[in-house]
């Protein structure tokens, strides 16, 4: 990696095949700042297990995300993807960590808090301490930059202040502070056009489906709710297809759509119709490029390994120096 370049550190949970809320908010992303940054990107598996019933799709859900990744165009030989459980160095960093972070300051996190209400009967150690792992991933790699939506502001500022405490408590500057680029992270409502798009409330579009199952999904998404016949005027103010047109379609045609719903001059079956085929446009490289890369067995368990490897020689060397600053036999 090059030392001139900035280096970007992101985590992102292993969820499996990644829908237009992924992509929007972050997969588009990751694939712009590549032209930028050296980056590091990694799935982390180890968060996972903070908040999660059962691990059994742990391992697929882990190969189709980073197959989407990669079909979306992030370049692994430039770049390091890996997953974080394959370099043990965090756990350790993690731990070293945990003994400069105020244990009031976790709890008092309102991301925490949230969790908790969520569901109140997995509170456990992991989830608390969730933070100052997430500090250890960034720090590990030496990063100087996480790019984050302006809700995730307060986990870097929190990292930020782990770093500096250690930095004091062991008279050293071997810790990065890391800096945000603040990045859009647009709010990518779900088909039911009232909840933020997510598998678990099953109101998701797959970014890697089939043209006909992405038409199928489009044609269920919650219009304008006053919009009931197809004579009457709609407002696409408030229809989530019309969002979405903003996003895939030509300014010629979100100014048609904007100008024709208004007056029913289009009905919303065609308006979707006209979505479903700019969405299945501009996906279809990527869903050609993953049907490239699945036919190559073992690819993505090779791009996997090498990352770890490349990510391990990183981490070793800022461990033996954390080590060295701690005063660790
Ligand atoms: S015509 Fe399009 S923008 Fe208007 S309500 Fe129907 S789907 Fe939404």
């Amino acid at each position: 990696m090059d030392a001139e370049r900035g280096r970007v550190f992101s985590g992102a949970r292993p969820t499996g095949r990644q829908h237009l809320g992924n992509y929007l908010g972050a997969i588009r992303n990751y694939v712009a700042l590549q032209d930028e940054y050296d980056c590091i990107y990694c799935i982390v598996d180890l968060h996972a297990l903070t908040t999660m019933a059962t691990t059994e799709n742990l391992g697929s859900n882990t190969n189709e995300m980073a197959l989407d990744f990669l079909a979306a165009g992030l370049r692994p030989e430039e770049n390091i993807i890996f997953v974080q459980s394959h370099v043990p160095q965090v756990t350790e960093l993690h731990t070293i960590l945990s003994m400069v972070t105020p244990m009031g300051k976790l709890t008092d996190l309102p991301t925490f808090k949230e969790k908790v209400r969520q569901n109140p009967d997995n509170v456990n150690y992991g989830l608390v301490g969730y933070p100052v792992l997430m500090t250890a991933d960034i720090t590990l790699y030496k990063a100087n930059l996480v790019p984050v939506g302006i809700d995730q502001a307060p986990h870097i500022e929190f990292a930020r202040e782990i770093v500096r405490s250690f930095n004091y408590r062991y008279s050293t500057n071997v810790l990065v502070e890391p800096q945000m680029i603040n990045t859009e992270v647009p709010k990518v409502l779900g088909i039911d056009g009232s909840e933020k798009m997510s598998k678990s409330l099953n109101n998701h579009i797959e970014i890697a489906g089939t043209p006909e199952e992405t038409r199928a999904r489009v044609m269920q998404m919650v219009t304008d709710p006053q919009r009931v016949r197809r004579s009457d005027p709609g407002n696409p103010g408030v229809c989530n297809v019309f969002s979405m047109h903003k996003i895939f379609s030509s300014t010629e045609e979100v100014a048609m759509v904007d100008v024709e719903c208004r007056k029913a001059g289009i009905g919303c079956v065609d308006c979707k119709k006209l979505f479903t085929n700019n969405l299945n446009a501009h996906l279809a490289p990527l869903r050609e490029r993953r049907a490239s890369l699945e036919a190559k067995p073992g690819y993505v368990q090779e791009v996997l390994d090498s990352g770890a490897k490349r990510a391990l020689s990183i981490a070793a060397s800022t461990i033996a120096e954390v080590k060295e600053a701690v005063g660790l036999p």
